[in-house]
């Protein structure tokens, strides 16, 4: 996990509250009440059994209910679990204030319906918890539940069989009724918790293994006391009556976690398989009972259930062939067919037409997420799993029926279609990136994402998927570095791949070596002329291939991960520079951009706070150049970083402003200083009324907000006099200088002071 998501998550820490306290004192209790029944060998006894024993379920209820009030009554499972809990510990009340000297009871009595009570419930509990995840489970996990379930539910009946037995033999239908109802509902819990040991796909929420851990002490009671009682050796305060209050003080611990802020990470905990699978025990188990129903005589429920144990274990191995097929094929995640599945259909598709002995014709389309990996990197990869299911769902409902849709790994999806040219096939990748245009919803935050597609076509590019996969890539790659979206492969595309993992290499060695330079370029006040500040720009000096542009390899900084590195030197550099200017008397803002991945990092803001304070620098020596990708990334973060920041001194612009897809209204919500309005619409304003009459309404906008307009790419002299006639305040271009090195624009500063007593026009 990334430091700043491991950040955010552990926001809460440890500490004591009131049902944190109580289950201290449920276990206190649990350990007088244990050592009052070994130490107490006479008769029931007032304040080991009545008062004591009466706690160890009351105080557990307390905790329960503490639980239902803190998930305001909307946990199924827990207020079914408290209610169980609850008639148990009633009934226990009952018991104990109205049995005679002897610790008996008359049987059936009232008590009986409290304790029933609590298998239904807890069962109910169960069901409430796992419902959710059960939908989606394949069916093979569900039938080793039941095989878990049957054989244990096997073990059990034989076990219980003298219980059942003498249960039948009750004199009234009552009595029989209620003694044959606890070893059935015995069984029945043990059959849910074996069933739920069985398929470890299902996920449970914290602490689940204490609910369970309680329900098999509680069961295991249970039958003891069902064998004792049969025999006619159960007497109150025997060390057993122990175990029952262990069970719910360990079903207590589960409780407490209800509807408290997770400690842990937010991925969903999903459970390991042991090392013993349990349907094989069940199988076992079952195969036992069978066995020695050929000797000794069993339960005829007994033998039932272990029949229906091995059959059912028997029925994946006859379909074991198309299921190991099937999954071997199948996309875990999204349940799209995956690179294997690919790979073996796919020359079938792509053969000679056996009719018209024509080869067919048709496109392998590669599809990857833009930007995939910060949505992991920051939101966790558990909505990263949930935005490729919601993507595979929306491209699978784009493509034609006839297209093949696989997902290859991580955010990468192919897709294979015949009767196809090279129209068709970029027509229906224009409409792939359409499906993929409006937000995705996860977990309440909308996510934006969109993809690069890279095209070739075949029999033209490749005849078997293998070459048709690689250039593929290659034209995918190309589709990203260029930003077009989607790119049909051409042989030019070719020596791309092998340039850019060379590229890949050497940058590693720019960062550690040096070898990135920061360019200046200056900010000018279109009302006095002054130069206000100065952007700093990231160069390349590459040992071979000269001054690169960022645009040579930003992109690849930013997919490698190397970006926060990049940042950092950035960042270093320029308030080095600042400290410089800011001894010879210039007071320079100086503007660092800043990548929207990079400001994922929510100790960012204290980091940067600190690298000015180090250098003795006042905080409006920096300011911070943010996209509005970024801001509609995650408003909320953005609006917590961005705050901190301001908080700090440090101001805020929003670069390239007109060109992200953004809506107006983040622009009165989040704290911004400044727009940079982007070249693009700067450049054409000379020869396009309507350009220039966007730009004009665009700077009242932002007067209108409070914030200053900074004009970007300013070239001529018109354009900066109308510019200053529109009451822009402030431009940046080639017109007054070009990005370059700290020196020349100490010249360029130098120069300037002494050309011109007037300061309005550069
Ligand atoms: P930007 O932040 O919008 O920077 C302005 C770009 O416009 C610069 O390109 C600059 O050379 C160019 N420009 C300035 N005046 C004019 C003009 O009059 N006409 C035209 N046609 N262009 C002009 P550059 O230096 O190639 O930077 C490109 C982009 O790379 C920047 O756009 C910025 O988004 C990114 N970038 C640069 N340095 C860094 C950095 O240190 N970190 C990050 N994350 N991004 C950076
Ligand atoms: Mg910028
Ligand atoms: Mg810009």
């Amino acid at each position: 996990m990334p430091e700043s998501v491991r950040d955010r998550v552990h926001i809460a820490g440890p500490r004591l509250t009131v049902s944190n306290g109580l289950l201290v004192v449920v276990f206190a209790l649990v350990a007088a009440y244990t050592a009052g029944l070994l130490l107490n060998t006479g008769g029931p006894s007032l304040l080991v059994d009545v008062w004591l024993g009466e706690l160890t379920q009351w105080v557990p209820a307390v905790v329960f209910w503490l639980a239902v009030v803190r998930t305001r009554f909307a946990r199924a499972d827990v207020l079914f679990a408290t209610l169980a809990v609850t008639f148990n510990a009633a009934a226990d009340t009952y018991y104990v204030t109205t049995m005679d000297a002897a610790g008996e009871l008359p049987f059936p009595s009232p008590a009986d319906i409290g304790y029933l009570m609590f298998y239904p419930l807890m069962l109910a509990a169960l069901i409430a918890l796992l419902r959710r995840q059960m939908r989606g489970l394949a069916w093979s996990v569900l039938l080793d539940s039941a095989v878990g379930a049957l054989g244990s539910a096997a073990i059990l009946a034989a076990l219980l069989g003298p219980v059942l037995v003498s249960a039948v033999n009750e004199p009234e239908v009552l009595a029989t009724a209620v003694a044959v109802a606890y070893p059935v509902f015995d069984l029945l819990l043990v059959a849910a918790i074996a069933g739920i040991a069985a398929s470890p796909g299902l996920t449970v929420g914290p602490r689940w293994a204490f609910l369970v851990g309680g329900l098999v002490v509680f069961a295991a009671a249970d039958i003891v006391y069902a064998l004792l009682e049969v025999s006619g050796t159960y007497i109150v305060g025997l060390p057993l009556d122990a175990a029952w209050a262990l069970g719910l003080a360990l079903m207590a611990v589960w409780v407490d976690a209800a509807g408290r802020p997770r400690r842990g990470p937010v991925v969903a905990s999903r459970r390991q398989s042991s090392a013993v699978s349990v349907p094989a025990v069940a199988v076992v188990a079952g195969l036992g009972v069978l066995i020695l129903g050929t000797q000794v005589a069993q339960p005829l429920a007994a033998v039932i259930l272990a029949s229906l144990t091995v059959s059912l274990a028997a029925i994946p191995l006859v379909f074991r062939q198309r299921l190991l097929r099937r999954q071997a094929r199948t996309d875990d995640l999204t349940g799209l067919p995956n690179r294997r599945a690919l790979y073996t259909d796919a020359p079938v598709q792509l053969s000679f037409s056996s009719t018209t002995a024509r080869q067919q014709h048709g496109a392998l389309l590669l599809l990857d997420l833009d930007r995939f990996k910060e949505v992991n990197d920051s939101l966790g990869h558990d909505v990263g799993d949930q935005l490729l299911v919601q993507v595979s769902a929306r491209l699978r409902a784009a493509l034609p029926r006839q297209a093949t849709l696989a997902r290859l790994g991580g955010d990468e999806f192919a897709v294979l279609v015949t009767e196809s040219g090279e129209a068709e096939a970029t027509a229906l990748a224009f409409a792939l990136r359409e499906a993929l245009s409006r937000p995705f919803l996860l977990t309440g935050l909308a996510v934006e994402t969109s993809a690069s597609i890279g095209i070739a076509l075949f029999p033209e590019q490749g005849h078997n998927l293998s070459t048709l996969m690689r250039r593929a890539d290659m034209a995918m790659y190309k589709a990203k570095s260029s930003r077009v979206g989607a790119h049909v492969f051409t042989t030019e595309d070719d020596s791309h791949g092998e340039a850019r993992l060379r590229t890949l290499q050497e940058l590693r060695l720019a960062l550690s070596d040096d070898q990135l330079l920061v360019y200046y370029q200056p900010k000018v006040s279109l009302d006095t002329g002054a130069v206000t500040g100065v952007e700093a720009l990231v160069r390349w000096q590459h040992p071979d291939r000269g001054l690169l542009l960022p645009e040579d390899f930003l992109d690849l900084v930013e997919e490698s991960g190397l970006i926060h590195d990049l940042t950092r030197i950035v960042l270093t550099k320029a308030l080095d520079q600042a400290v410089r200017w800011e001894a010879d008397g210039h007071a320079l803002t100086i503007a660092v951009n800043m990548s929207a991945s990079s400001l994922v990092n929510v100790e960012l803001p204290d980091k940067i706070v600190r690298m000015i304070a180090d250098r003795g620098l006042p905080a409006s020596a920096l300011m911070l150049e943010i996209t509005e990708d970024y801001l509609m990334s995650d408003r909320e973060r953005a609006r917590a970083v961005l705050t901190r920041l301001r908080a700090a001194g440090i101001q805020i612009a929003v670069d390239d402003f007109g060109t992200g897809y953004s809506s107006l209204s983040y622009l009165r919500d989040l704290p911004i200083d400044e727009l940079k309005l982007d070249r693009s619409f700067v450049l054409p304003m000379n020869d396009d009324a309507r350009a220039a009459s966007l730009v004009a309404s665009t700077i009242d906008l932002a007067h209108s907000l409070g914030l200053r307009m900074v004009a970007e790419g300013v070239e001529t002299g018109s354009a900066y006099d109308e510019l200053a006639r529109y009451g822009c305040d402030h431009a940046q271009g080639f017109f007054m200088s070009q990005p370059i090195p700290a020196a020349d624009l100490n010249l360029w500063l130098a120069a300037r002071r002494t050309t011109e007593p007037d300061a309005s026009r550069p």
